[in-house]
């Protein structure tokens, strides 16, 4: 009877429309910046203009806009029975916060030699890491934010240090004591414990799966290592005043493989059932 059923249903999607709108389910906000996550049949084929995102085997996707993305994409799921979904996303354009900030000293605004090698140390770390895409499906819960304290910076804003343009800011900052709890937005697997780099200091990553990545930066220590599991609101690491700041407070950034998105906007998604 129910296999009966459930091919009875098979003919009836194929005899109607082979493309579909609207069928697609996702959950979060098509702005720049904002983190979207979508469900599916198991082995459907997703992708989002010419690139194949990875799918569970629950059929959990995710992908992420930028913060400056101006592009339309074209996300496709192609179903198990041949039949196919589509739908057309443009991300919202944003305005960030703009400020300026004067009397920047000289070894900051301009790192010596040694400082500059460090750093490119760094970074290569971090692009090595963002490359990896784990089976972990820990994305699809939701996140819930790392600390419970007042937010003193946010995503997308930019400083003229001295009247020249720095990189915007990526993460959201909390403010916390050097040693204050900085728990984990979802579950995961440490993926990188570095105490010291050039200039986010104690660094942390936690692997949400499938490049889904949050940062913890300037942190005074970590109370995981490289490989251990975590869970949603286990405290994994202390606030500190490490690397290049002015004082201690936590920053936590969000990234699926290259991609920045703004954590607050990743805090309001919502698991699909
Ligand atoms: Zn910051």
């Amino acid at each position: 009877m129910f296999n009966y059923k459930k091919t009875c249903f098979s003919l009836l999607i194929a005899a109607t429309a082979m493309t579909t709108q609207a069928e697609i389910q996702l959950s979060g906000e098509v702005k720049q910046g904002g983190l979207i996550i979508g469900k599916t049949k198991a082995n459907s084929l997703v992708t989002l203009n010419e690139q194949v995102l990875s799918v569970s085997k629950n059929g959990d996707y995710v992908f992420a806009f930028s913060r400056d993305d101006q592009k339309e994409y074209l996300l496709k799921v192609v179903l198990p029975d041949g039949s196919i979904e589509e739908k057309t996303l443009k991300p919202a354009v944003r305005e960030y916060k703009i400020s300026r900030v004067e009397g920047i000293k000289k070894s900051i605004m301009n790192p010596n030699k040694k400082a500059n090698l460090r750093a490119q140390k760094d970074r290569e770390m971090m692009v090595a890491v963002r490359k990896i895409s784990s089976d972990l499906v820990d994305f699809s819960q939701g996140f819930i934010a790392p600390r419970k304290a007042r937010i003193t910076g946010v995503y997308g804003s930019q400083r003229f240090y001295n009247g020249i343009p720095k990189n915007p800011h990526f993460g959201v900052d909390y403010a916390g004591a050097i040693g204050a709890p900085v728990k984990s937005p979802a579950n995961g697997q440490v993926l990188l414990w570095v105490p010291d780099m050039f200039y986010s200091g104690g660094t942390l990553v936690i692997d949400h799966g499938h490049g889904i990545t949050s940062n913890f930066l300037h942190l005074s220590d970590s109370l995981v290592k490289e490989g251990d599991k975590v869970k949603q609101g286990q405290v994994i690491a202390k606030v500190g005043n490490s690397g290049r700041v002015t004082g201690p407070h936590l920053d936590w950034r969000m990234n699926w493989h290259s991609v920045r998105f703004d954590p607050q906007l990743a805090l309001k998604i919502k698991a699909i059932k």
